[in-house]
């Protein structure tokens, strides 16, 4: 840490070109710490991580290439939305900070509705993207919801709550980090083959200051381990869709500048296989003993922005310390602070680059195994499992009988169409074996949205949900015997 807290304080000087530069308070993100640790205690740790890095650029061109050819629509049609536990391990001043129950409900709410938004190019402050960078601009395609069902098959609101004393609720060290996914004075990891796990804790003696730190599937995170763990205060936005809530805890509950959910958009791009665009290299340019990030349109950059840079060219190009190597511009449109995966304030990041988006993109919509991806592709589709499990984000009222399996009589006699639709959902049923009760539709925060009443023997219904917005819906049939749901993007 100590060592750290030198770099950032270099990283200051280093930057003359960056203006309005503030001193950092928090410290964004703990991968940079988290792969010395594990290079300290593995000596292959570096030269595996460097190999991972190499692999993405790959992978992001092969998930290219799928989608442009249209096979990505036939081989992952039934990709869904990521379904996500928050883990609240806090203590009971910082419990009441969130606002309660009440209030941490109102932030997973509104952090869900920031990662859909920052993960499909619909994040409102895309208007500030300065037009040297608009064509970059990437859509990265993953939706995400609260998990409804837990590992048991039991009804979830999406978070779990646990009150620990504050000075045991992590110790400083690395360690902490594993403590707050463990049994004593922690949250255990619901399936990681099937969840995001992120924690949200407070970070202590070393660590404090600390938003965010990630173990991805690539780090060889265990079974128990993968996930993410952020800043209690981190999670959920104080704005929404320009309009600013009532806040959770008042404004001593957020750790402004970083109050806008996007502690949690950078970390997951590195739980997705993105890395930081400087290379994590203490400041050096990749062609003097540096590192990169390993991808073409994040131009080499010497080290981590903080605050909210102040564009000083026309077309915004912010350049720093590695801006020419031998006589030649690589930063023609600067560098890429303005990216999540960067450590401004949350009001200054609002994009994914197209390589960055990419990559993510690779991991978890396409299939693993598939065609292609078995040379120089890395590891492409190692989080498709985390997309292929649409039954764990519809709501349900009681224990288990809500996710039972689906009459497969029923199933096959459903007809749920146009799907991608842009608003109109047409149902025809074929078979009248079961009576229908109700149709609802709901989206990713498991709230319903639209309902078909009165339902009588009809044999075809229509619903509009043209008003909403873009993005996942749920359509859940109750019949006599069970629940039917499918999945419809409206577009
Ligand atoms: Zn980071």
């Amino acid at each position: 840490m100590k060592k750290i807290l030198l770099l950032l304080g270099g990283s200051v000087l280093l930057h003359t070109a960056v203006s309005a530069q503030t001193q950092p308070h928090y410290n964004r993100c703990g991968m940079q710490m988290y792969h010395a640790e594990m290079m300290a205690q593995d000596p292959t740790y570096a030269a595996k991580l460097a190999a991972q890095k190499n692999s993405l650029q790959a992978a992001a061109d092969y998930y290219i290439q799928l989608k442009r050819s249209g096979e990505l629509e036939r081989t992952s049609s039934t990709v869904s939305a990521v379904p996500i536990i928050f883990h609240i391990l806090v203590d009971s001043a910082q419990f009441n900070l969130l606002g309660g129950t009440a209030g941490i409900i109102q932030r997973c709410d509104s952090q869900i509705a920031v990662l859909n938004r920052d993960y499909n190019m619909q994040n409102p402050d895309s208007t500030k993207i300065p037009s040297l960078w608009k064509s970059l601009y990437g859509n990265v395609g993953i939706h995400f919801g609260l998990a409804r069902v837990d590992p048991s098959g039991n009804c979830s609101p999406g978070y779990e709550i646990r009150i620990i004393p504050g000075s045991t609720t992590t110790d400083g060290g690395f360690s902490s980090i594993n403590q707050v996914k463990g049994a004593t004075n922690g949250l255990a990891a619901w399936d990681v083959s099937k969840y995001y796990n992120v924690w949200c804790t407070n970070f202590l003696g070393g660590l404090n200051g600390l938003l965010g730190i990630t173990q991805p599937k690539s780090d060889g995170a265990t079974s128990t381990k993968m996930g993410v763990v952020i800043l209690f205060n981190t999670l959920g936005c104080t704005a929404q869709n320009g309009a600013v809530p009532p806040g959770t805890g008042g404004s001593a509950g957020w750790p402004y500048p970083y109050n806008l959910g996007r502690t949690l958009t950078h970390e997951t791009g590195h739980f997705f296989e993105i890395w930081h665009p400087w290379g994590d290299d203490g400041g050096a340019c990749p062609w003097s003993g540096g590192s990169d990030d390993g991808l073409t349109d994040t131009p080499p950059e010497a080290d981590n922005i903080y605050g909210n840079p102040t564009y000083t060219v026309a077309g915004g190009t912010i350049t720093d310390a590695c801006l020419d190597s031998t006589a030649i511009d690589v930063q023609p449109i600067g560098i890429a602070c303005l990216s999540y995966m960067d450590y401004t304030d949350d009001d200054a990041m609002y994009m994914f680059t197209t390589m960055q988006a990419a990559v993510m993109s690779s991991m978890a919509l396409v299939p693993p195994g598939s065609a292609g991806t078995t040379s120089g592709t890395g590891s492409v589709g190692e989080n498709y499992n985390l997309t292929q499990n649409p039954s764990l984000l519809i709501p349900c009222t009681t224990s288990s009988t809500a996710v039972a399996p689906s009459p497969t009589e029923i199933n096959s006699s459903l007809s749920v169409y146009p799907n991608p639709t842009t608003g109109e959902i047409n149902v025809s049923i074929n078979s009248q074996a079961e009576t229908l009760h109700t149709i609802a539709v709901f989206n990713l925060l498991g709230q319903q949205v639209a309902a078909v009443k009165g339902i009588a023997g009809k044999d075809y219904y229509s619903l509009n949900i043209s008003g909403m917005s873009k993005g996942i819906y749920f359509v859940k049939f109750d019949f006599a015997s069970g629940s039917v749901t499918r999945k419809v993007l409206l577009q």
